[in-house]
């Protein structure tokens, strides 16, 4: 499966000059909702996830996801392993576990994402999971930013990826680009001017 031409035929990873979050420059961008539009692509790739897990043989009970950038594949993963679905919110800035979602003392989760950076989402709401009695057997997402890493890649975790070591990440492709900072951008040295995805409609 190759998981870039995925992403590039759904327009869910843009070639241009963005400006990201972090305010840094790039000469890519993920749009990870796009590639859960059409979903039979949803299904496909949270099926290729879905068998990830099932041939490392952990159990799994159920998956968390965090909301919202989570809730899709999560609840397509979920669906690939005939799992429950459950999914945590942000309340005032704080993860919490509501509408009536309960989870079970030893009941073992998945937390999943569409596209884990530093992880600092899955995190928390890992952490209301084991709160409540659950215990995190891994984490998962469609992709993987290049921060942390995942299961069957050579890449190295970063300083700044927040997801515990002791375990495991399951993902179908590492998306690591080059950043630059706004001084030292080669795509503004060639006079473009850098844009926000999601500030020009899309
Ligand atoms: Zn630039």
């Amino acid at each position: 499966m190759n998981v870039a031409q995925i992403y590039k035929d759904a327009q869910a990873l843009l070639e241009g000059h963005f400006k990201l979050s972090s305010g840094n420059h790039s000469g890519f961008y993920l749009q990870s909702a796009k590639v859960l539009e059409d979903p039979k692509t949803a299904k496909l790739l949270a099926e290729a996830l879905a068998t990830q897990i099932k041939e490392s043989g952990i159990k799994v009970d159920a998956v968390c996801s965090p909301a919202l950038g989570g809730l899709i594949a999560g609840f397509a993963l979920a669906t690939a392993l005939d799992v429950r679905f459950i999914f945590a919110e942000r309340v005032d800035g704080e993860m919490t576990i509501r509408r009536g979602f309960e989870v079970t003392e030893g009941e073992n989760y998945v937390i999943c994402e569409d596209i884990i950076t530093t992880g600092g989402s899955a995190l928390e709401a890992a952490k209301q999971v084991e709160a409540d009695g659950g215990n995190i057997v891994a984490y998962a997402a469609l992709a993987n930013r290049g921060f942390c890493s995942r299961e069957g890649s050579d890449l190295e975790a970063k300083e700044n990826c927040k997801l515990p070591l002791d375990k495991p990440l399951f993902a179908l492709e590492d998306f690591t680009f080059e950043m630059y900072s706004p001084d030292d951008c080669p795509l503004c040295k060639d006079g473009s001017v850098a844009y926000k995805p999601g500030s020009r409609g899309n």
